[in-house]
């Protein structure tokens, strides 16, 4: 028998999920030495990773041969300081990708409703259709989360509503007003799980805390991936509820985080000068690209994240022309923007290394 029809039906017909191509692997197929390459296709932090958290790393992996705090206690209790919640309130996870996918497994069974914007966060689709729940996408209004539409997509099948602020591939967000008035008029059998991967780079980050105050049914999302530059180690969090998180508890791996991200991450998080520079050089790169964009002529989506829409005609054609130049963006294809890609806000001189190459590809919409 074909190994195919041993699958469970939701594995068969699962799509894979596309990662940006690794630079060694364009440099190889390219023939280019990969320093010559710039990569701003995942939305990774052009200033590598916060220098305290590579030190932790480091003292880490001297004691490799112990298991790793299951429990990420040292971690969680930063984290309540930081937030002025309970260290029960957090759950750690293998980025928080991880998160999402333990959403699926503590929630979602066959036949239930997940809804979510689109284009959003490919991965929500993803752990929707692995769990065999069927996935109720809303469209965005002019490239924000439409609250309205997505509250009246909810129906009683509903399990799980994703909302990602700023979103990912947008760079747009929703207000805290918007936010919270969205989460408190959901029906009481909907978890309301709240993206903020991006939260770090906002003027001034929505404060969702009052949302546990009143004891609803949310999660909101973090991660190390971006801000902190620890995208390689995988770690990321949530905070939510104590129950929650005790329930996530639950499905996960006893040693889901490795002992090197959670030092990493602990060392990060008290590295306020590495954030603080990221995010205003993130700042500036934003400005750069708009101004570069405009004068060029070209579309693009003002973004409040580490990464902009930029209209170029074939996204496929540009994504190869790009490349060819040694810039690797995202092509949106995948989703339904063909004619855009997404690039990841650099350092300015790799800003400037992509602006260049889009004027030698000379692009029209
Ligand atoms: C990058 C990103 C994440 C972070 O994922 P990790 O697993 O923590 O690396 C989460 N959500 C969105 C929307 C992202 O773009």
């Amino acid at each position: 028998m074909k190994l195919e029809f041993l699958l469970k039906p939701s594995v068969r017909t699962q799509p894979i999920y596309e990662p940006g191509k690794p630079i060694e692997y364009v440099a190889r197929d390219l023939g280019l030495d990969p320093s010559k390459i710039t990569k701003l296709a995942s939305n990774e932090n052009p200033w590598g990773p916060s220098p305290q958290a590579v030190a932790a790393a480091k003292r880490a992996i001297d004691r490799g041969e112990v298991y790793p705090d299951g429990g990420c206690y040292t971690l969680r209790h930063a984290l309540a300081e930081k937030w002025s919640l309970t260290a029960d309130q957090f759950i750690v996870g293998n980025g928080s990708n991880e998160i999402i996918e333990l959403l699926g497994h503590a929630f979602l069974a066959p036949g239930d409703e997940v809804v979510m914007a689109t284009p959003a966060f490919a991965v929500y689709k993803l752990v929707t259709l692995l769990f065999g729940a069927n996935p109720i996408e809303v469209p965005l209004t002019q490239w924000r989360h439409d609250l309205n539409q997505i509250s009246k997509a909810i129906t009683r099948r509903t399990k799980l509503v994703f909302v990602c602020s700023p979103n990912n591939p947008t760079g747009t967000a929703n207000t805290e007003a918007e936010l919270l008035d969205f989460a408190r008029n959901l029906p009481d059998h909907v978890v309301a799980v709240f993206d903020e991967a991006y939260a770090e780079y906002l003027e001034n980050a929505p404060d969702l805390r009052p949302l546990l105050v009143e004891n609803r049914k949310v999660i909101c999302l973090r991660t190390f991936s971006k801000v902190y530059g620890l995208a390689a180690l995988r770690v990321g969090y949530g905070y939510s509820s104590p129950e929650m998180c005790a329930a996530l508890n639950r499905v996960r791996q006893p040693f889901n985080v490795n002992a090197i991200a959670q030092f990493a991450a602990i060392a990060a998080l008290n590295d306020d000068e590495f954030r603080k520079m990221t995010i205003r050089e993130n700042a500036h790169g934003l400005k750069q690209l708009e101004e570069n964009l405009l004068s060029l002529g070209l579309r693009f989506v003002p973004s409040v994240a580490n990464f902009m829409l930029v209209q170029v005609g074939d996204s496929a054609k540009a994504f190869e022309s790009l490349q060819s130049q040694g810039v690797i963006v995202r092509p949106m294809k995948s989703y339904g923007l063909d004619e855009w890609i997404r690039v990841t806000v650099g350092s300015s001189d790799q800003n400037l290394r992509f602006l260049n190459s889009l004027k030698v590809s000379n692009f029209r919409p």
